[in-house]
């Protein structure tokens, strides 16, 4: 029996060096080389005759040789292969550079199949560098070949050898991973079979069935995986929050009418809360559509019905922000909120954890830091999570264990269509505010190029002389060198970030995926923190030398960070430049100008969410995205549609079909799951099906305990333990 968690060292053609290139590719196991599926397909199958062959096409042209080898040394290190080749219709020359064993391999008068991109010349065709098999041996044309994603110092060849040797090792093995009854009853295609023509598909409709049936495979187990997270939770006595509690009471001190929405998202969490069944609800709703003050009414029922209530924020500003705004709703009555950050001195951190700890303290908000050990609640009922999709479901588990089953609202500004909200979030019920308050100016968003620069520059001035103020963004700069003093010093510092962080690795058992995660970090705010000094250079002493610029980035000490935004909130500052590591939902009315340079490195949902920080005042507001003309047509796609459309459901939307096209932005700074295989655009009508599938399974065994469906447990367990963090 073959063992597939096997070091991907030990498969022919591999070995340790290959092996820790394939691991940078997150393949380290004989599974995970077979798993590591081909992005796209070169049909090399089908020959085409010379007299049909297209200028700077890739063909496969199968034809005899008929000159002699000839070689020709053009410049010092440069050989030119020479040879001409025949077939009924035409001729063509075929070169190669530098590959002087080719003289062995080819002998005039026989038959080869040569593939590779056509040249026409003036007076002749010309293929260059082909691949090439003598005719009837097919190991480089005459088959459909995988192109793999990013291979990362790796060849596609070594990749495919890799894979093809790796697929040899399973052959005639049983490696099925679905139960039989699910491959008969849906018509799927067997692993062993798919796993083939996945990689070297035999023809194109077998390649599709093959994908079909990964892609179930994929599908069933994330929906099975999110009905059992949902069921256990079912399984829990929860907190009964007392009808006697109005949330109405709090309503009526806000200085503004709550919208239908929020009224209806409320009543649906007012149900949740006074029901027996731990409440596990995910509020979706676009920026600015008021998800805050949903939270802070919740939290008032839940303190007083006698619980404290914990909100976490991703970032430092967000909580501090959300801090004083439910310390101006809640204070009023008589309701203790305080504030815990990473930066919070120990001696201000021991008094809030032994406050907190007695119940002196009603609502604690915070970043990660509240995860911390020594944050111990006496009470805990009622836990918000404000995601932006950072934290994943291990870390609102760590944050629920520190309760009693406490209800858990989870709120997001990631807009996904509600089909698709209903299918990834399948372990939450679903709330969604889709309406804005009223009053609500549209923000007029123009992409410009260079060109216009100049009209930019005057428009962010005559706003500023109107008295208000305006954003910019930058993208991350990834550092090339470190030249710059002041960056050596900056990976001095991160260094030994890095260092207490694996230090805190052994005392608090933080696990591995934080670590990567705070790695990252790091890495970003060090992009960040050049991006912002070259873009505040540019536009404090190029551009606006007469104007107050100030800049914020992720390094900088809290305190600096929460006085420019001080300052910023009191108009002290005219322009704030900062990259996305300052992150969204921050509330300054007056800023009613929002410019993103670089606008085409974003993708949408980030370019939504930036422009959600202006439009939150009276004034009419503005996003300027500026993007190179030399931009992808996807990326020139994406400023259209943000010039078209305020409404973050329908950018979502757009934006699925734009993945679907095959543009990838990264689906962390989305959101939305990562999938091996599936495509959340393409192949939604499977994720349609698939869901009810997975919904009969539950129904008819729930834990999945009948021995028919032990593999698909197997599969399960697998998928919970890697953690869905959606
Ligand atoms: P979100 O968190 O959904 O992005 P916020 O909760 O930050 O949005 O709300 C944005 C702004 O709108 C805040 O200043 C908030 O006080 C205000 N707001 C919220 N609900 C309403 C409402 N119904 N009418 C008017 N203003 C509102
Ligand atoms: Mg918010």
């Amino acid at each position: 029996m073959v063992d597939l968690k096997q070091n991907v060292q030990y498969v022919k053609s591999v070995g340790p060096t290959k092996a820790s290139l394939l691991n940078n590719l997150n393949i380290y196991t004989l599974n995970d080389l077979l798993t590591y599926f081909p992005r796209e397909y070169e049909d090399r199958s089908k020959t085409k005759n010379i007299a049909d062959v297209i200028d700077g096409e890739e063909v496969t042209i199968q034809a005899r040789v008929i000159s002699e080898v000839n070689i020709t040394r053009i410049r010092k290190n440069m050989v030119i292969i020479k040879t001409v080749i025949e077939d009924d219709t035409g001729r063509c020359t075929v070169t190669w550079f530098n590959q002087t064993y080719i003289k062995q391999r080819i002998k005039r008068g026989e038959m080869y199949r040569f593939f590779g991109k056509i040249t026409r010349e003036v007076n002749h065709l010309e293929m260059r560098n082909p691949v090439f098999d003598e005719a009837g041996k097919e190991k480089n044309t005459g088959k459909i070949m995988p192109i793999y994603p990013s291979t990362y110092k790796l060849s596609q060849t070594a990749i495919r050898q890799a894979v093809e040797n790796a697929l040899l090792m399973v052959k005639g093995e049983d490696i099925e991973t679905l139960p039989e009854y699910i491959l008969k009853n849906y018509n799927l295609e067997d692993l062993q079979k798919s796993l083939q023509e996945i990689h070297f598909p035999s023809n194109i409709e077998n390649r599709l069935s093959a994908r079909k049936r990964l892609v179930f495979e994929e599908l069933l187990v994330m929906q099975l995986a999110l009905l059992e997270l949902k069921g256990k939770t079912e399984d829990y006595e929860g907190i009964k929050f007392s009808k006697d509690v109005k949330m109405s009471d709090v309503m009526n001190s806000l200085p503004f009418k709550l919208t239908k929405a929020q009224l209806k998202v409320l009543e649906e969490i007012d149900n949740d809360m006074e029901s027996n069944k731990p409440m596990n609800r995910l509020l979706q709703g676009d920026v600015g559509s008021g998800k805050t003050v949903v939270s802070i009414i919740s939290a008032y029922k839940a303190v007083k019905s006698g619980f404290q209530v914990a909100i976490m924020a991703p970032t430092a500003i967000l909580a501090t922000q959300h801090f004083e705004e439910f310390k101006k709703i809640l204070e009023p009555f008589n309701i203790k909120c305080e504030l815990i950050l990473g930066a919070t001195k120990p001696k201000q951190k021991l008094e809030i954890t032994e406050k907190l700890a007695n119940g002196e303290i009603d609502v604690l908000i915070g970043t990660h830091s509240l995860l911390t050990e020594n944050v111990v609640f006496k009470n805990l009922g009622l836990v918000v999570t404000d995601e932006q999709h950072r934290f994943g479901v291990r870390q609102r588990e760590t944050i629920t264990n520190k309760g009693n089953h406490p209800d858990v609202l989870v709120m997001t500004a990631t807009p996904i269509p509600r089909t698709l909200a209903l299918i990834l979030y399948g372990d939450l019920d679903i709330s969604i505010i889709d309406e804005l308050p009223p009053n609500r100016k549209k923000i007029e968003t123009y992409a410009v190029t260079k060109r216009m620069e100049e009209r930019v520059n005057n428009f962010i001035r005559k706003n500023i002389e109107e008295g208000r103020q305006v954003y910019v963004v930058c993208p991350l700069v990834e550092d090339k060198e470190d030249d710059d003093e002041s960056l050596k010093e900056e990976k001095i510092n991160e260094r030994v970030g890095l260092k207490s962080i694996e230090q805190k690795e052994n005392t608090e058992r933080i696990n591995q995926l934080e670590i990567e995660e705070m790695k990252i970090e790091a890495f970003k705010q060090k992009a960040d923190l050049k991006a912002v000094k070259e873009w505040t250079e540019i536009y404090q002493k190029q551009i606006f030398p007469d104007l107050r610029v100030a800049c914020v980035y992720g390094k900088m000490k809290p305190k600096e960070k929460e006085e420019v935004m001080e300052k910023f909130k009191n108009g002290e500052i005219d322009i704030l430049i900062s990259t996305t590591v300052i992150e969204v939902g921050v509330n300054v009315p007056n800023a009613s100008v929002m410019v993103v340079e670089n606008a085409d490195r974003f993708g949408l949902a980030q370019l939504h969410q930036l422009r959600g920080r202006v439009g939150r005042g009276e004034y009419q507001s503005y996003c300027i995205l500026k993007y190179s003309s030399q931009a992808s047509q996807v990326a020139k796609e994406r400023m259209k549609i943000m010039q078209e459309t305020n409404d973050g459901f329908v950018i979502a939307e757009k934006d699925l079909e734009l993945r679907g096209t095959g543009e990838f932005f990264g689906t962390k700074q989305h959101g939305l799951p990562e999938f091996k295989i599936a495509n959340l655009f393409v192949d939604m009508p499977m994720l349609k099906s698939v869901q009810s599938v997975a919904l009969k399974i539950e129904s008819e065994d729930r834990g999945l305990k009948q021995e028919k469906n032990q593999k698909l447990r197997k599969l399960v367990d697998e998928k919970l333990k890697q953690s869905i963090s959606l």
